[in-house]
């Protein structure tokens, strides 16, 4: 299961109610900052979330809409000792323009304030947790070196109460090795294999995150069977010419991707204040009902087949 929160969603410029872009995936004890806009800090306290493990960034692409708020970030944890090390993770041209931007702007020569990484992706996995991997595949938009990110839980064996009690297998360790499937000696000398207790392979839940983009016929095969799809959709229809002029989507161009590689849901982000959101989501609706469009602090739970929203200050009812 992933959770993906929503901090910026609008395109290019904030609007009243939408930052720039900014979402914060999170499974078990990580936390990813896929892009930040300017003001994206402001959002990310108002979220609740706070700024605790917020340690690795992922950038889709250098634009400013999506990197200038790294600047005051990084000045805040100049002052705030709040993480140990800062990982920023983007293509090469995305990385020059951070680069230019924290080490000649903002530090100026002084030393950051932990130790700041800023790591070059290619094509291809470049993260791997215990149960998931993370892989970064190519984006064609304005600009070289622009990424999408694929968050893949891996297949696992789910584990069978009822056989492990016919068995007789005692709860607690024995049980989590044949989990991690590796076969145990019982007390009484039985070994038990992980087969006797594992049921049959079961895909992991996939999440893609695409940002700004203009063209899906090579994302196709990249995201296949998605459980949930994120992307841009910063045009209409109507105006698709300027979509293809400034390598945008449309929300129909977005939906149509979403039901050619088979996604479950979709969401839409990156919307213009030009449009209104009940238009953009008539549009993508009409190709795939399956869609929403975020809006700021929105916040869902991302499993197989299943997206749910839910409230990020469950307390307060705000
Ligand atoms: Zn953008
Ligand atoms: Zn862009």
């Amino acid at each position: 299961m992933f959770e993906i929160v929503f901090l910026g969603t609008s395109a290019s410029a904030p609007s009243i109610h939408r930052g720039l872009s900014a979402q914060v995936v999170i499974h078990d004890e990580y936390r990813f900052l896929i892009d930040c806009g300017e003001g994206t800090q402001r959002q990310i306290l108002l979220s609740g979330l706070g700024f605790k493990r917020m340690n690795r960034i992922l950038i889709t692409h250098g634009h400013l809409d999506h990197i200038l708020g790294l600047a005051g970030l990084l000045s805040t944890f100049m002052r705030w000792e709040t993480i140990d090390s800062l990982e920023i993770y983007g293509g090469k041209w995305a990385l020059e323009r951070v680069r230019d931007l924290l080490f000649g702007v903002v530090l100026r020569g002084a030393q950051p304030p932990m130790p700041l990484h800023l790591y070059e992706i290619e094509t291809g996995m470049f993260l791997e947790g215990d149960d998931f991997n993370l892989t970064a595949f190519p984006v064609w938009h304005r600009g070289p070196d622009c990424f999408g990110y694929l968050f893949e839980e891996k297949p696992r064996r789910p584990f069978l109460p009822d056989k492990a009690e016919a068995l007789n297998i005692p709860v607690g360790p024995c049980r989590r090795d044949l989990v991690n499937g590796q076969p145990v000696t019982l007390p009484d000398g039985r070994v038990i294999q992980p087969d006797d207790v594992l049921g049959p392979e079961k895909p992991g839940t996939r999440l893609v995150h695409i940002g700004d983009v203009g063209r899906t016929s090579d994302l196709v095969d990249v995201c296949r069977g998605v459980d949930t799809m994120v992307i841009e959709a910063t045009y209409l229809e109507e105006e698709a010419e300027m979509a293809r002029q400034f390598a945008h989507m449309t929300a129909k161009g977005a939906a149509e991707l979403a039901l050619d590689c088979e996604a479950k849901h979709l969401i839409l982000t990156h919307i213009s204040r030009r449009y209104r959101e009940r238009d953009v989501l008539a549009e993508a609706r009409a190709i795939f009902p399956e869609t929403v469009v975020a809006r700021d602090f929105d916040a869902f739970q991302v499993k197989r087949s299943d997206l749910t929203k839910f409230d990020l200050h469950p307390e307060d009812g705000s």
